[in-house]
Protein backbone atom coordinates (compact mmCIF):
# COMPACT_ATOMS: atom_id res chain seq x y z
CA UNK A 1 0.00 0.00 0.00
CA UNK A 2 1.22 3.66 -0.90
CA UNK A 3 0.78 6.53 1.08
CA UNK A 4 0.80 10.32 0.09
CA UNK A 5 0.94 12.26 3.11
CA UNK A 6 1.58 16.27 2.58
CA UNK A 7 2.44 17.74 5.75
CA UNK A 8 4.20 14.57 6.86
CA UNK A 9 7.01 16.08 9.31
CA UNK A 10 4.93 17.59 11.72
CA UNK A 11 3.26 16.09 15.46
CA UNK A 12 0.45 14.49 14.08
CA UNK A 13 2.34 13.15 10.94
CA UNK A 14 5.28 11.96 13.00
CA UNK A 15 3.53 9.81 15.31
CA UNK A 16 1.53 8.56 12.19
CA UNK A 17 4.97 7.85 10.18
CA UNK A 18 6.27 6.19 12.82
CA UNK A 19 2.97 3.62 12.97
CA UNK A 20 2.32 3.12 9.31
CA UNK A 21 6.15 2.22 8.38
CA UNK A 22 6.12 -0.59 10.70
CA UNK A 23 3.70 -2.58 8.97
CA UNK A 24 5.98 -3.75 6.28
CA UNK A 25 3.53 -3.49 3.50
CA UNK A 26 3.29 0.21 3.44
CA UNK A 27 5.56 2.42 1.52
CA UNK A 28 5.03 6.42 2.08
CA UNK A 29 5.82 9.35 0.01
CA UNK A 30 5.96 12.14 2.42
CA UNK A 31 5.53 16.31 1.47
CA UNK A 32 7.20 18.29 4.06
CA UNK A 33 9.50 21.52 4.22
CA UNK A 34 10.85 20.62 7.87
CA UNK A 35 12.09 17.63 8.91
CA UNK A 36 13.28 17.89 12.53
CA UNK A 37 10.36 15.48 14.08
CA UNK A 38 10.79 12.71 11.94
CA UNK A 39 15.21 12.71 11.58
CA UNK A 40 14.77 9.11 13.12
CA UNK A 41 12.83 7.76 10.17
CA UNK A 42 14.66 9.76 7.33
CA UNK A 43 16.86 6.60 6.10
CA UNK A 44 13.76 4.35 6.59
CA UNK A 45 13.70 2.31 3.11
CA UNK A 46 10.24 2.65 2.48
CA UNK A 47 9.87 6.58 3.17
CA UNK A 48 11.15 8.80 0.43
CA UNK A 49 10.93 12.11 1.51
CA UNK A 50 10.09 15.24 -0.49
CA UNK A 51 11.62 18.07 1.54
CA UNK A 52 9.67 21.12 -0.16
CA UNK A 53 6.41 22.45 -0.10
CA UNK A 54 3.84 22.29 -2.62
CA UNK A 55 4.21 25.42 -3.99
CA UNK A 56 5.17 26.71 -7.47
CA UNK A 57 4.78 24.63 -10.90
CA UNK A 58 7.83 22.06 -10.91
CA UNK A 59 6.41 21.04 -7.15
CA UNK A 60 2.52 20.86 -8.66
CA UNK A 61 4.26 18.31 -11.24
CA UNK A 62 6.20 16.36 -9.13
CA UNK A 63 3.35 16.08 -6.51
CA UNK A 64 0.53 15.14 -8.95
CA UNK A 65 3.10 12.08 -9.99
CA UNK A 66 3.10 11.46 -6.84
CA UNK A 67 -0.51 11.42 -6.11
CA UNK A 68 -1.22 9.79 -9.16
CA UNK A 69 1.19 6.45 -8.13
CA UNK A 70 -0.73 6.52 -4.50
CA UNK A 71 -3.30 4.12 -3.06
CA UNK A 72 -4.47 6.96 -0.50
CA UNK A 73 -3.53 10.70 0.58
CA UNK A 74 -3.40 11.42 3.73
CA UNK A 75 -3.67 15.12 4.16
CA UNK A 76 -1.81 16.90 7.16
CA UNK A 77 -0.26 19.75 5.61
CA UNK A 78 -1.98 22.78 8.24
CA UNK A 79 -0.66 25.94 10.41
CA UNK A 80 -2.69 25.36 13.47
CA UNK A 81 -1.32 27.53 16.10
CA UNK A 82 -4.11 29.95 17.46
CA UNK A 83 -1.75 32.91 18.00
CA UNK A 84 -0.71 33.36 14.14
CA UNK A 85 -5.15 33.08 13.50
CA UNK A 86 -5.92 36.69 14.55
CA UNK A 87 -2.01 37.86 14.11
CA UNK A 88 -1.16 36.41 10.48
CA UNK A 89 -4.95 35.95 9.19
CA UNK A 90 -3.86 36.12 5.81
CA UNK A 91 -1.06 33.37 5.87
CA UNK A 92 -3.92 31.25 7.54
CA UNK A 93 -6.39 31.24 4.98
CA UNK A 94 -3.42 30.70 2.15
CA UNK A 95 -2.15 27.74 4.30
CA UNK A 96 -5.19 26.35 5.32
CA UNK A 97 -7.53 26.70 1.78
CA UNK A 98 -5.58 27.69 -0.68
CA UNK A 99 -2.77 25.18 -0.29
CA UNK A 100 -5.08 22.24 0.75
CA UNK A 101 -7.85 22.91 -2.38
CA UNK A 102 -4.82 21.92 -4.73
CA UNK A 103 -4.71 18.41 -3.16
CA UNK A 104 -8.67 17.38 -2.73
CA UNK A 105 -9.10 18.69 -6.58
CA UNK A 106 -6.05 16.15 -7.42
CA UNK A 107 -7.46 13.56 -5.05
CA UNK A 108 -10.93 13.95 -7.08
CA UNK A 109 -8.95 13.74 -10.19
CA UNK A 110 -7.32 10.66 -9.82
CA UNK A 111 -9.86 8.64 -7.93
CA UNK A 112 -7.67 8.52 -4.75
CA UNK A 113 -9.47 8.01 -1.46
CA UNK A 114 -8.59 11.05 0.76
CA UNK A 115 -7.98 11.17 4.42
CA UNK A 116 -8.39 14.64 5.10
CA UNK A 117 -7.08 16.12 8.61
CA UNK A 118 -9.69 19.57 9.35
CA UNK A 119 -10.04 20.46 12.81
CA UNK A 120 -12.95 20.35 16.03
CA UNK A 121 -12.49 24.19 15.30
CA UNK A 122 -14.87 23.96 12.68
CA UNK A 123 -17.75 23.85 15.41
CA UNK A 124 -16.28 27.22 16.87
CA UNK A 125 -18.71 27.54 19.96
CA UNK A 126 -21.04 26.04 21.50
CA UNK A 127 -24.60 27.15 21.29
CA UNK A 128 -24.81 27.25 25.17
CA UNK A 129 -22.34 30.14 25.00
CA UNK A 130 -24.47 31.92 23.05
CA UNK A 131 -27.72 31.76 25.58
CA UNK A 132 -28.06 33.77 28.61
CA UNK A 133 -26.76 32.50 32.05
CA UNK A 134 -24.71 30.03 29.59
CA UNK A 135 -26.43 26.94 30.83
CA UNK A 136 -24.32 24.07 29.99
CA UNK A 137 -26.86 21.77 31.98
CA UNK A 138 -28.21 20.50 28.66
CA UNK A 139 -25.78 18.50 26.34
CA UNK A 140 -27.72 18.65 23.11
CA UNK A 141 -26.24 22.51 23.95
CA UNK A 142 -22.83 21.89 23.93
CA UNK A 143 -21.80 18.16 22.91
CA UNK A 144 -20.39 17.99 19.49
CA UNK A 145 -21.70 15.64 16.60
CA UNK A 146 -20.24 15.52 13.63
CA UNK A 147 -23.45 14.95 12.32
CA UNK A 148 -26.02 17.12 13.59
CA UNK A 149 -24.26 20.04 15.62
CA UNK A 150 -24.17 23.70 13.89
CA UNK A 151 -21.48 25.77 13.34
CA UNK A 152 -21.21 28.55 15.05
CA UNK A 153 -18.44 31.21 14.55
CA UNK A 154 -17.90 35.44 15.88
CA UNK A 155 -17.97 38.12 13.74
CA UNK A 156 -15.17 39.02 10.55
CA UNK A 157 -13.78 41.26 12.51
CA UNK A 158 -12.70 38.81 15.34
CA UNK A 159 -9.87 36.99 13.42
CA UNK A 160 -9.97 34.29 15.40
CA UNK A 161 -12.03 32.84 13.19
CA UNK A 162 -9.67 32.34 10.26
CA UNK A 163 -8.22 29.21 10.62
CA UNK A 164 -12.01 27.57 11.95
CA UNK A 165 -13.47 29.09 8.29
CA UNK A 166 -10.86 28.27 6.04
CA UNK A 167 -10.73 24.50 7.30
CA UNK A 168 -14.66 24.57 6.81
CA UNK A 169 -14.88 25.49 3.16
CA UNK A 170 -11.79 22.97 2.84
CA UNK A 171 -14.30 20.61 3.99
CA UNK A 172 -17.25 21.43 2.19
CA UNK A 173 -14.91 21.51 -0.85
CA UNK A 174 -14.44 17.64 -0.20
CA UNK A 175 -17.62 17.43 0.45
CA UNK A 176 -19.10 18.88 -3.10
CA UNK A 177 -16.07 16.65 -4.88
CA UNK A 178 -17.92 13.82 -2.90
CA UNK A 179 -21.36 14.43 -4.29
CA UNK A 180 -20.91 15.92 -7.70
CA UNK A 181 -17.56 13.67 -8.77
CA UNK A 182 -17.62 10.48 -6.84
CA UNK A 183 -14.08 11.67 -4.31
CA UNK A 184 -13.87 9.30 -1.44
CA UNK A 185 -13.30 10.86 1.61
CA UNK A 186 -12.96 10.71 5.69
CA UNK A 187 -12.39 13.78 7.11
CA UNK A 188 -11.30 13.90 10.55
CA UNK A 189 -11.60 16.62 12.96
CA UNK A 190 -9.14 16.39 15.90
CA UNK A 191 -9.86 17.45 19.71
CA UNK A 192 -6.91 18.71 21.25
CA UNK A 193 -4.24 15.95 20.66
CA UNK A 194 -1.59 15.68 23.27
CA UNK A 195 1.96 13.91 23.38
CA UNK A 196 5.62 14.21 22.72
CA UNK A 197 7.20 16.59 19.63
CA UNK A 198 3.63 18.38 20.17
CA UNK A 199 3.99 22.01 18.78
CA UNK A 200 7.23 23.40 19.77
CA UNK A 201 8.37 24.78 23.02
CA UNK A 202 8.48 28.42 23.44
CA UNK A 203 11.81 29.78 24.52
CA UNK A 204 13.58 26.47 24.10
CA UNK A 205 12.21 24.95 20.45
CA UNK A 206 11.28 28.31 18.81
CA UNK A 207 9.27 31.29 19.48
CA UNK A 208 5.88 32.74 19.80
CA UNK A 209 3.04 31.04 21.03
CA UNK A 210 2.32 27.43 20.24
CA UNK A 211 -0.77 25.47 22.07
CA UNK A 212 -1.89 25.44 25.66
CA UNK A 213 0.25 21.96 26.76
CA UNK A 214 3.40 23.14 24.76
CA UNK A 215 3.26 26.44 26.42
CA UNK A 216 2.64 25.54 29.91
CA UNK A 217 5.27 22.76 29.39
CA UNK A 218 7.78 25.60 27.98
CA UNK A 219 6.82 28.15 31.15
CA UNK A 220 7.54 25.66 33.73
CA UNK A 221 11.08 24.69 32.04
CA UNK A 222 11.66 27.91 31.11
CA UNK A 223 10.96 28.90 35.17
CA UNK A 224 8.36 31.04 34.50
CA UNK A 225 4.59 31.51 35.37
CA UNK A 226 2.01 29.34 33.48
CA UNK A 227 -0.39 31.74 32.33
CA UNK A 228 -3.95 31.38 32.33
CA UNK A 229 -5.34 33.17 29.58
CA UNK A 230 -8.67 34.43 30.77
CA UNK A 231 -8.80 32.88 34.19
CA UNK A 232 -8.12 29.43 32.72
CA UNK A 233 -12.05 28.97 32.30
CA UNK A 234 -12.20 27.46 28.83
CA UNK A 235 -13.18 24.08 28.66
CA UNK A 236 -10.86 21.57 26.33
CA UNK A 237 -11.12 17.18 25.86
CA UNK A 238 -7.82 15.67 26.07
CA UNK A 239 -6.92 13.00 23.19
CA UNK A 240 -3.48 11.18 23.30
CA UNK A 241 -2.04 11.45 19.91
CA UNK A 242 -1.59 7.46 20.07
CA UNK A 243 -5.50 6.81 20.67
CA UNK A 244 -5.72 9.78 17.64
CA UNK A 245 -3.43 7.32 15.26
CA UNK A 246 -5.48 4.40 16.30
CA UNK A 247 -8.25 5.67 14.52
CA UNK A 248 -6.30 7.21 11.46
CA UNK A 249 -5.10 3.66 10.71
CA UNK A 250 -8.52 1.94 11.39
CA UNK A 251 -9.86 4.72 8.70
CA UNK A 252 -7.48 2.98 6.56
CA UNK A 253 -7.73 -0.65 7.55
CA UNK A 254 -11.47 -0.21 7.27
CA UNK A 255 -12.67 1.37 4.27
CA UNK A 256 -15.80 -0.66 3.55
CA UNK A 257 -16.97 1.00 7.03
CA UNK A 258 -14.95 4.28 7.43
CA UNK A 259 -15.17 6.16 3.73
CA UNK A 260 -17.59 9.17 2.94
CA UNK A 261 -18.11 10.28 6.65
CA UNK A 262 -16.63 12.70 8.98
CA UNK A 263 -14.89 12.15 12.17
CA UNK A 264 -14.77 13.68 15.78
CA UNK A 265 -11.80 12.27 17.17
CA UNK A 266 -11.37 12.99 20.48
CA UNK A 267 -11.91 11.34 24.21
CA UNK A 268 -14.72 12.95 26.24
CA UNK A 269 -13.60 11.03 29.22
CA UNK A 270 -11.12 13.30 29.73
CA UNK A 271 -12.64 17.08 29.68
CA UNK A 272 -10.59 19.63 31.66
CA UNK A 273 -10.66 23.34 32.33
CA UNK A 274 -7.06 25.19 31.67
CA UNK A 275 -6.92 26.10 35.20
CA UNK A 276 -7.06 22.16 35.83
CA UNK A 277 -5.25 21.67 33.18
CA UNK A 278 -2.85 23.50 34.92
CA UNK A 279 -2.78 21.86 37.90
CA UNK A 280 -2.35 18.71 36.25
CA UNK A 281 0.81 19.83 34.20
CA UNK A 282 2.34 20.78 37.57
CA UNK A 283 1.71 17.47 38.90
CA UNK A 284 3.33 15.84 36.19
CA UNK A 285 6.37 17.24 36.55
CA UNK A 286 6.21 16.99 39.78
CA UNK A 287 5.79 12.95 39.33
CA UNK A 288 8.36 12.69 36.58
CA UNK A 289 11.17 14.88 38.02
CA UNK A 290 10.44 13.25 41.86
CA UNK A 291 10.34 16.56 42.91
CA UNK A 292 7.25 17.92 44.76
CA UNK A 293 8.38 21.62 44.13
CA UNK A 294 6.81 21.73 40.87
CA UNK A 295 3.76 21.49 42.43
CA UNK A 296 4.10 25.03 43.79
CA UNK A 297 5.00 26.00 40.17
CA UNK A 298 3.55 29.92 40.07
CA UNK A 299 0.46 30.20 37.98
CA UNK A 300 -0.72 33.78 36.56
CA UNK A 301 -4.25 34.93 34.65
CA UNK A 302 -3.57 36.77 31.81
CA UNK A 303 -6.16 38.70 29.22
CA UNK A 304 -6.98 37.43 25.87
CA UNK A 305 -6.41 40.25 24.52
CA UNK A 306 -2.51 40.88 26.40
CA UNK A 307 -1.72 37.26 25.66
CA UNK A 308 -3.29 37.12 22.05
CA UNK A 309 -3.85 40.34 20.61
CA UNK A 310 -7.24 42.03 18.95
CA UNK A 311 -9.42 39.68 17.29
CA UNK A 312 -9.06 36.76 19.65
CA UNK A 313 -11.86 34.73 20.42
CA UNK A 314 -12.07 31.90 22.49
CA UNK A 315 -14.13 28.49 22.05
CA UNK A 316 -15.75 27.95 25.22
CA UNK A 317 -15.84 23.77 25.37
CA UNK A 318 -15.78 20.82 23.17
CA UNK A 319 -17.48 17.72 24.62
CA UNK A 320 -17.13 15.37 21.31
CA UNK A 321 -19.53 13.09 20.92
CA UNK A 322 -17.49 9.47 19.34
CA UNK A 323 -20.93 7.51 19.58
CA UNK A 324 -20.73 7.06 15.51
CA UNK A 325 -16.93 6.96 15.60
CA UNK A 326 -16.67 3.80 17.97
CA UNK A 327 -19.07 2.04 15.67
CA UNK A 328 -17.68 2.59 12.56
CA UNK A 329 -14.03 2.32 13.42
CA UNK A 330 -14.36 -0.71 16.00
CA UNK A 331 -11.95 2.03 17.59
CA UNK A 332 -12.04 3.77 21.17
CA UNK A 333 -9.44 6.24 23.04
CA UNK A 334 -8.58 4.79 26.32
CA UNK A 335 -5.50 6.87 27.50
CA UNK A 336 -6.81 9.07 30.97
CA UNK A 337 -5.33 12.78 30.88
CA UNK A 338 -2.50 12.00 33.38
CA UNK A 339 -1.50 9.17 31.46
CA UNK A 340 -1.03 11.60 28.38
CA UNK A 341 0.79 14.53 30.83
CA UNK A 342 2.85 12.14 32.05
CA UNK A 343 3.77 10.34 29.11
CA UNK A 344 4.44 14.56 27.14
CA UNK A 345 5.86 15.76 30.30
CA UNK A 346 8.14 12.61 30.36
CA UNK A 347 9.47 13.29 26.94
CA UNK A 348 10.08 17.06 27.68
CA UNK A 349 11.57 16.81 31.21
CA UNK A 350 14.31 13.75 29.57
CA UNK A 351 15.23 16.14 26.89
CA UNK A 352 15.42 19.40 28.62
CA UNK A 353 15.39 19.01 32.64
CA UNK A 354 18.45 20.05 33.20
CA UNK A 355 17.25 23.64 31.96
CA UNK A 356 15.69 23.39 35.37
CA UNK A 357 18.94 24.56 37.44
CA UNK A 358 17.22 25.69 40.52
CA UNK A 359 15.08 21.92 40.94
CA UNK A 360 17.57 19.18 40.66
CA UNK A 361 15.73 16.08 39.73
CA UNK A 362 16.06 13.60 43.25
CA UNK A 363 14.66 10.28 41.09
CA UNK A 364 13.98 11.24 37.04
CA UNK A 365 12.00 8.31 35.35
CA UNK A 366 13.20 6.93 32.50
N1 LIG B 1 -4.36 28.99 26.84
C1 LIG B 1 -3.91 29.38 28.10
N2 LIG B 1 -2.57 29.62 28.27
C2 LIG B 1 -1.66 29.48 27.27
C3 LIG B 1 -2.12 29.04 25.99
C4 LIG B 1 -3.49 28.81 25.81
O1 LIG B 1 -4.69 29.52 29.06
O2 LIG B 1 -0.46 29.70 27.53
C5 LIG B 1 -5.80 28.69 26.64
C6 LIG B 1 -6.47 29.29 25.40
O3 LIG B 1 -6.93 30.60 25.64
C7 LIG B 1 -7.61 28.31 25.17
C8 LIG B 1 -7.03 26.96 25.61
O4 LIG B 1 -5.91 27.30 26.44
O5 LIG B 1 -8.68 28.60 26.06
C9 LIG B 1 -6.58 26.06 24.47
O6 LIG B 1 -5.74 26.78 23.64
P1 LIG B 1 -4.86 26.12 22.49
O7 LIG B 1 -3.86 27.15 22.09
O8 LIG B 1 -4.28 24.83 22.91
O9 LIG B 1 -5.81 25.86 21.23
P2 LIG B 1 -7.35 25.57 21.00
O10 LIG B 1 -7.75 24.37 21.80
O11 LIG B 1 -8.08 26.81 21.45
O12 LIG B 1 -7.44 25.33 19.54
Amino acid sequence: MKLLVPGCAGFIGSHFLERMLAREAVEIVGWDGQTDKIEHLLDHPRLTLRRRLLKGPEAFVQFEKDLAACDWVVNLAAICNPSQYNTEPLRTIYANFIDGYQIVELAAKYKKPLIHYSTSEVYGRTLSSYLPGQPYDNPELYVLDAATTPMIMGPVQNQRWTYATAKQLLERLVYAYHKEAGLRFAIVRPFNFFGPRMDYLPGIEGEGKPRVLAMFVGAVLNDDPILLVDGGHAMRTITSIHDAIDALVAIIDRPEHSLDHFYNIGNPANEVSMRDLAHGVRRAFARVSGDDRYLEHPIQEIGSKEFYGDGYEDCDRRVVDISAEQERLAWQPHRPLDHVLDETVGYYWRKYGQRAPQRQPATAVG
